[in-house]
């Protein structure tokens, strides 16, 4: 079949730090039938309780994508769903014995890794694609986002600072596996020197460290092995992005336009896609 849904080969394991906790979690991601999408299954809870890597299970979206399915919740789910999304992934199952997938070296490149390993088999359903007939614009304060109507997925991006070693970044690319792996996967997450100490006394980041993520002080970064892109940051944004708009549940055919995006940001739109598809599935 032409243009078919995939999933996994064969389940494959991972584990390190989870960023928020702090605690050593371990992950699975293992096959999925045709139409199920990718849903998260805490192992660790009674009953497995499956979360639908969906916008409707969104419940928080402060510094990362927060779903849930009543009490399972999972934290930072952006990551490990973009390398699923990018790499042509429809379909899968992860198991996580915790709220939190390993934060690994703050990229999605181990994931990508990961799902290399397994490799990819095409199964007996046609993808499904929300496609842009007419522009969507969100914008909350200075972020903004606008989708318009493209036969691929491309993403342009805008990021500014007020530090002024990043001042502004730029880029604009069309989103495929190979272009994933190579100029997105690798980019880190990173935080302002600012930000820490206020993160660390609300609970967050105890797994934080300079192995999973790049520091903004005065203007200086503080990494333990520099910049593997001169622009990582823009690159992590558009990685950010990919992962958050995979909760809409299909593949995407736009031109994505995005302006300081966030999570915030990211996830708003992607629910205003869901509304677009319901709209759609009604009419
Ligand atoms: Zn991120």
């Amino acid at each position: 079949m032409d243009d078919a849904q995939q999933t996994l080969k064969r389940p494959v394991r991972y584990s390190g730090i989870a960023l928020h906790t702090g605690v050593r979690a371990h992950v699975t991601l293992n096959p999925a039938p045709a139409n199920a999408g990718v849903v998260i299954r805490r192992t660790d809870l009674a009953g497995a309780p499956p979360v639908r890597a969906h916008a409707s299970q969104v419940i928080d979206v402060m510094r990362a994508t927060t779903i849930a399915n009543g009490p399972a919740r999972v934290h930072t789910v952006e990551h490990v769903l973009a390398a699923l999304h990018a790499l042509g992934v429809d379909n899968a199952a992860i198991d996580m014995d915790g709220p939190e997938p390993p934060i690994a070296d703050g990229s999605s490149a181990p994931y990508v890794a990961l799902i290399q390993e397994a490799g990819l088999v095409a199964q007996d359903a046609p993808r499904r694609y929300f496609e842009v007939k007419e522009p969507i614009f969100i914008e909350r304060g200075e972020s903004k986002m606008v989708l318009l109507p493209d036969p691929q997925y491309r993403i342009s991006c805008t990021v500014k600072y007020n530090a002024t070693i990043l001042d502004t970044q730029y880029l604009s690319l069309t989103v495929t596996p190979e272009t994933f792996a190579r100029d997105l996967s690798l980019a880190r997450t990173f935080c302002l020197y600012e930000e820490i100490a206020p993160l660390m006394s609300k609970g967050l980041i105890r797994g934080g460290s300079l192995d999973n993520a790049v520091v903004m002080k005065d203007g200086a970064i503080i990494s333990k092995d520099g910049l593997r892109y001169n622009d990582e940051f823009v690159r992590h944004k558009m990685l950010d992005i990919v992962g958050d708009l995979s909760l809409i549940g299909c593949r995407l055919r736009a031109q994505v336009i995005a302006i300081k995006p966030g999570h915030p940001l990211n996830v708003t739109m992607a629910q205003a896609i869901c509304q677009h598809l319901t709209a759609a599935s009604l009419a």
